[in-house]
């Protein structure tokens, strides 16, 4: 392969150059209520040529690997079309590198029968649990993607990315009143990831038919302790998506609210996006570009100290690549996207943050949520009041509302262990969605949080 994609790039006449070829299996089990919905594979090859001429990057992808030297014309072309400027674009060592995967169980060596055997297991725990459970969605996916990359500046790498999950929904319904449950596990580590996890089916079964008797929570300003998993996906949804460049470069508002050295939070805040981190979903040694990947810190010590790029945003805004230029397939160029993103961790234990509230909300795990720039609006899972110290009743339809900036200078507790939980999903960006991302924190504390639900 090595051989062909070089014997191609010397037929480029463009600045800068670059062939990724992936070859990827992949197979999904979907049941919904009692129906085999979907299950199936698929085996998928394919490649994309980007070229750059004066700023202007043209395009080929293809499925046929036998005329890679047509393709890198074609793209050369079609970036001669619409280069106008001037091109910029980091310099960064050369690579040669070649990365396995480590499976511990191999899920392209376990049968689809098996795969079906082990999510129907879940699926009859949630439609067995409790006669008020109305229907279940229990989805299995997996992905094995080797990736050859090889650029005109010397650099060339084999890497292989997998990435395998089951997402576990389960729906209770009594007369008009329906709620949901959601678990889900993922990883990047093999097959085992998704085995003997029968305790998320009843944990999900469970919580739908718990939420139908608890009460909305009622609508106001309260302190709000997030778990986990809520801290990650507002640590990704509601902060980081503002630090990927791509966006920031273009928007002059966001350009002049994200100053490095600004002051965002206390002194004990500190955000992380690090693709280098072992094992977990959004974990790459290099990136889309042949970057190497590696810790960003986003904030640091409560000041903004970095953002994400790819090579080209980071000559733009004249400063080095981080290793966040990512692609979901073959079929798209890579754009700046985050990998593993995390508050790390702060002092207080979850007890001293509960214990001087008189009334708060803790809010767990994240259902939807939408961002527009800095204004955010979440909808956690379920959540607990928070009564004179101690957490108290579940309370249903938990949306926190705010703006990022003033949200993270309230956090007032960051607690002392980081958890980053092995959940499925993605990110969705610029037409690329779901992107396998990781994410997580401490419990984290926030003051002045505002949080519908019911009027009183
Ligand atoms: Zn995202």
């Amino acid at each position: 392969m090595r051989e062909r994609m070089e014997k191609a790039l010397r037929k480029s006449n463009a600045e800068y150059t670059e062939i990724r070829i992936e070859s990827a299996t992949s197979s999904w089990v979907n049941f919904r209520g009692e129906e085999l919905d979907n299950i199936g594979s698929a085996r998928t090859l394919g490649g994309i040529v980007r070229a750059l001429v004066k700023g202007g990057w043209g395009y080929s992808t293809f499925n046929d690997l036998r005329d890679l030297e047509t393709r890198v014309r074609e793209a050369c072309e079609s970036a001669r079309l619409v280069g106008k400027e001037h091109s910029e674009f980091a310099e960064v060592e050369s690579v040669d590198d070649t990365t396995t995967a480590t499976l511990n169980k191999d899920f392209r060596q376990v049968s689809l029968s098996e795969k079906k055997a082990v999510i129907e297991e879940y699926n009859k725990i949630i439609l067995g649990y409790h006669d008020r459970i109305e229907t279940s969605n229990v989805a299995y996916n997996d992905r094995f993607r080797k990736v050859w990359y090889c650029n005109s500046q010397g650099t060339y790498i084999e890497d292989e990315r997998p990435d395998t999950g089951v997402s576990i929904s389960a729906t209770a319904r009594d007369g008009d009143n329906v709620q949901r449950g959601f678990e889900s596990v993922a990883g990047s580590t093999g097959f085992q990831v998704v085995e003997g996890v029968h305790k998320k089916a009843e944990e999900a079964a469970r919580r739908a038919v718990d939420l139908l008797s608890a009460p909305p929570v009622a609508g106001g300003k309260y302190t709000v302790i997030i778990n986990p998993r809520l801290a990650g996906v507002f640590a990704h949804e509601a902060f980081g998506h503002l630090s990927e460049s791509d966006v920031l470069y273009e928007n002059e508002r966001m350009k002049e609210l994200m100053v490095l050295g600004k002051r965002f939070g206390s002194d004990g805040l500190n955000i992380i996006d690090d693709g280098s981190f072992s094992g977990l979903r959004g974990t790459h040694t290099y990136d889309d570009e042949g970057v190497k990947t590696r810790k960003n810190y986003l904030i640091k010590d409560g000041i903004l100290a970095g953002r994400l790029h790819s090579r080209e945003t980071a000559a733009k805004m004249g400063e080095q690549p981080t290793g966040n230029a990512r692609a979901i397939s073959y079929q798209h160029p890579p754009i700046v996207r985050m990998t593993n993103t995390f508050i790390d961790k702060g002092d207080d234990s979850f007890e001293d943050m509960v214990r001087d509230v008189e009334l708060g909300l803790y809010a767990l795990d994240m259902v939807g949520g939408q961002t527009a720039m800095e204004m955010f609006t979440f909808s956690a899972a379920y959540g607990y009041m928070i009564r004179e110290g101690t957490v108290a009743e579940l309370v249903r339809d938990v949306v926190l509302t705010g703006n990022v900036f003033e949200t993270l200078m309230n956090i007032d507790k960051i607690g002392n262990t980081v958890e980053l939980p092995p959940v499925g999903g993605g990110c969705g960006k610029g037409g690329q969605s779901p992107l396998p991302v990781g994410f997580g924190g401490p419990y984290v504390r926030i003051q002045n949080v505002v949080v519908g639900g019911r009027q009183q």
